[in-house]
């Protein structure tokens, strides 16, 4: 096992990663910028280390910043969480030159998972069910497009291969604005992404995100644990997420977990991944994949009791999974509830410090969150400052208890989207299940 690891992150997942790093016994190093000398998990660290000014560009995502951090603490490994440089190939590259060891895959296969045309191209080789497109980047050649928007059949989805975030994508009715469309996709993710590559997709109407957790040992050795679903989004950013995702028959799902498993031996996976799907009239589609661990992680390991964090660096530091597939198992069903600090009706970010902070409890209530009495938010990164999390027998008794939990929840001095959550846990259409991706912006009536 590792002796000590960087956490190149901050908030709720430095330590979140914090706790799994104690648990194995591994010393920790935290990096912040100058705003965060107060975050929970810098205060906790064994070591901390200021790596530049507030702006994430000047801390947060200076590689040799970090790099440097590593090598004055002798940190063996870094884990960079999600968001930041999580899913920096050329980061994940540095480290391992420099010495060192990136907690994910290797920096290539970060890389071809990055270029959503080259992602499709190996899912489609292991098998892993897409969405009916291009199969390649677009050409300039007019009629080639009109010729392959009609095979598809319109709407299609115009997509840039190196987009991230939600952005770099456009929706196209009619052979009329296809060729401008894709041209002005082009010229947009040029400039956001330096990369003109885009591609086209049928566009689906009214499907649900439904996504596969996977771990791999890079050693031949992957387990898929099972699947979430996180349709309730506002402008692609997920609000609620829950595990199992409800309503899909166990057969239709296991094609999905056998091929995405393939996948990962295919490509020489390591580490916790996620594989993102559509799912629309009982079929899975691709999307993409994300190479590291993500937000909503908790909903499956209060599902299956495996700590993801724990198993990822473990996989990381070359040993073999601990765990087999039979060993994974559904128990009950689990909801997570993201916190923002955010204004409930403009959505606009409420940074401020926080005079209360008091937590739900009880059986089956999980709270992840930096947050504490007189901590005050910086205005500089991501609004999210706590995610509720409830585990239940079944969906019914989880949803519940996520009502009675958020009832609890008390921040104060700051505003937050609490309220909508609220709302949220009662919606009868959520409470039935099965709610598609453009659920939440219409009853926001956006
Ligand atoms: P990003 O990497 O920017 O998150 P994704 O490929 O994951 O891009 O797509 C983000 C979101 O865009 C999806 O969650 C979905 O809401 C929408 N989307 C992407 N592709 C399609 C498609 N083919 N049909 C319908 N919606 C799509």
């Amino acid at each position: 096992m590792f002796d000590k690891v960087l956490i190149a992150n901050r908030g709720e997942i430095a330590l979140r990663v914090l706790r799994a790093c104690r648990e194995l016994d591994i010393k920790t190093v935290a990096v912040y910028s100058q705003a965060d000398q107060n975050l929970k998990h810098v205060l906790l660290a064994d070591e901390s280390v200021c790596i530049g000014p507030n702006p994430s560009t000047n801390s947060y995502l200076n590689i040799p910043a970090i790099i440097a951090a590593m090598e004055i603490t002798d940190a063996v490994a870094v884990h960079p969480g999600y968001g930041f440089l999580a899913e920096n190939a050329d980061f994940a590259e540095q480290v391992q030159k420099s010495g060192f060891t990136f907690i994910g895959p290797d920096p290539d296969v970060i890389r071809m998972m990055g270029d959503k045309v080259a992602a499709i191209d190996a899912m489609n080789k292991a098998g892993v069910p897409t969405v009916p497109g291009s199969g390649g980047p677009l050409t300039d050649d007019e009629q080639a497009c009109i010729d392959c928007a009609e095979t598809i059949g319109f709407p299609v989805i115009i997509k840039a291969a190196a987009g991230g975030g939600g952005r770099g994508m456009r929706v196209v009715h009619d052979k009329e604005s296809l060729f401008n469309s894709i041209q002005i996709t082009k010229s947009e993710a040029l400039a956001a992404f330096g990369d003109a590559t885009v591609y086209m997709e049928k566009f689906l109407q009214n499907p649900r995100h439904v996504e596969v957790q996977i771990m791999s040992d890079g050693q031949g050795n992957t387990i898929h644990l099972y699947d979430r679903d996180c349709s309730l989004q506002r402008r692609h950013q997920k609000v609620m997420e829950e595990a199992p995702a409800p309503g899909i028959p166990m057969e239709i799902k296991q094609e999905v977990f056998d091929s995405c498993i393939k996948a990962c031996n295919d490509i020489g996976y390591r580490g916790a991944g996620t594989f993102e799907f559509l799912y629309e009239d009982g079929r899975f589609y691709f999307i993409e994949m994300n190479t590291r661990i993500q937000v909503e992680h908790p909903v499956t390991e209060m599902i299956t009791g495996v700590d993801l964090i724990k198993e990822q660096i473990s996989v990381c530091a070359g040993n073999k999974l601990s765990l087999k597939q039979e060993d994974i198992s559904v128990n009950g069903h689990a909801f997570e509830c993201r916190i923002n600090a955010e204004d409930p009706k403009t959505f606009m970010p409420s940074p401020g410090p926080v005079n209360k902070f008091h937590t739900p409890g009880g059986l089956g209530v999980r709270v992840d969150s930096h947050l504490y009495g007189g901590y005050s938010v910086p205005p500089y990164y991501d609004s999210m400052i706590a995610k509720i999390i409830t585990h239940g027998a079944d969906r019914t008794t989880a949803l519940k208890k996520m009502g009675v939990a958020l009832d609890e929840l008390v921040i104060d001095g700051i505003k937050t989207n609490t309220d909508l959550q609220k709302d949220l846990v009662v919606d009868e259409a959520f409470n039935e299940g099965c709610v598609n991706i453009h659920y939440l912006e219409k009853k926001l009536g956006l």
